[in-house]
Parts: C-alpha cells; sequence; structure tokens
C-alpha cells in the first residue's frame, strides 16, 4: 500500500491506536501556523492508517485491554464496544455497554432473562467466576453500574477502564481458557 503525496513532518512517537505498536513516524500532514489549534496527521509505517493528533490528544486512542479469543459473536461485539469506546473518549458509553455485557455474559451461564444487574453480578459470583479476593470488585463494579444508569453521573476514563480490566478477566475465565484445556 502506497499513501500519495504525503509530506515529511515532524516526526513523533506513539503507539498506534490501530496495531498497538510503538512507532515513530515523520510521514503525514500538518497545519500551517495560521491554524489555531496544534493539529498533525501520522502515518503508522506498520500498518499504514492515520492517526490524528488535536493539541496532544490522540485519535483513535488506545483501547484499554486485549481482545479475549473463543468469545460467543455478540459477546465479543459487546466487549470491543466496550474498548472502542474507552479509546474514543465515550467514557460513560463504554460503563453502560460494560454492563449490559456482563448482563448477557450471566445469562450464556444460566442466569434468568430481565433481572437487575445487581443480580447478574450476584450470578456470576455464586458460580464461582469470580476469584475469593474479588468480593471488593464486584461490590465496586456493581456500584458503577448502577451509577450509570439510574443517576445522570458521567464516568470517567478510570472507570471505564477498571470495568473493562474486570471484563477482561471474567471473559478469559468463562470463555477463552477453558477452550485451551484438550478435550477428551
Ligand atoms: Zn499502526
Amino acid at each position: 500500500m502506497i499513501w500519495r503525496n504525503i509530506e515529511n513532518i515532524a516526526p513523533r512517537t506513539f503507539v498506534c491506536g490501530f496495531c498497538r505498536n510503538l512507532v515513530g513516524s515523520g510521514r503525514g500532514y500538518y497545519t500551517d501556523n495560521s491554524s489555531p489549534k496544534d493539529i498533525s496527521v501520522h502515518l503508522c509505517p506498520y500498518c499504514y492508517r492515520p492517526s490524528l493528533f488535536i493539541e496532544g490528544k490522540q485519535y483513535p486512542g488506545i483501547s484499554p485491554g486485549s481482545p479475549v479469543l473463543k468469545l460467543p459473536k455478540d459477546i465479543d461485539s459487546l466487549y470491543e464496544e466496550a474498548r472502542m469506546a474507552t479509546a474514543a473518549g465515550a467514557y460513560t458509553s463504554a460503563v453502560l455497554t460494560c454492563r449490559k455485557l456482563l448482563m448477557n455474559v450471566a445469562v450464556s451461564q444460566g442466569a434468568a432473562e430481565n433481572l437487575s444487574f445487581y443480580s447478574y453480578v450476584e450470578h456470576l459470583s455464586q458460580k464461582g467466576y469470580i476469584p475469593p479476593n474479588g468480593k471488593g470488585w464486584v461490590d465496586h463494579i456493581r456500584k458503577r453500574g448502577n451509577e450509570a444508569t439510574h443517576e445522570i453521573v458521567l464516568m470517567s476514563q478510570s472507570d471505564a477502564e477498571e470495568l473493562i480490566t474486570f471484563s477482561e478477566m471474567l471473559l478469559k475465565f468463562i470463555f477463552e481458557f477453558p477452550s485451551r484445556v484438550p478435550q477428551k
């Protein structure tokens, strides 16, 4: 793949939001001095995709967590959506998506439909998917999930990242690790 009409610009080192490699790039576009904002586009030398920088902020940002293998399609979509929302700075959306994700995971593990978020997290806990020292986590997640739904409380980056970390751990326990055990 070859980009046309690309200029040499002041190089920048960054973690590419697409391929997550740490790269240095001096190829792309920049604005002239008449612009009120510091804006540039840098091409990743690894995956060739363009990242946009506006006044030091990077788009797309770096999505937290890692992909999880062997997920059912719907659950994979929700998990990736929560990660992308966080990368885009849409933290409240990410928290709400994680909440929906955890509800779907609980239903996939035998919980009834149309229960409260509290019941779903409780279900996962009772099924043994939450590690012995994870009770504090469960209470925290439960509180976060409820806040985002019932009141207008905007969620922060750390709220979204915490929930994604928790979801990633659960998804690995429930879906990925069992598939790595040799089948009899
Ligand atoms: Zn890249």
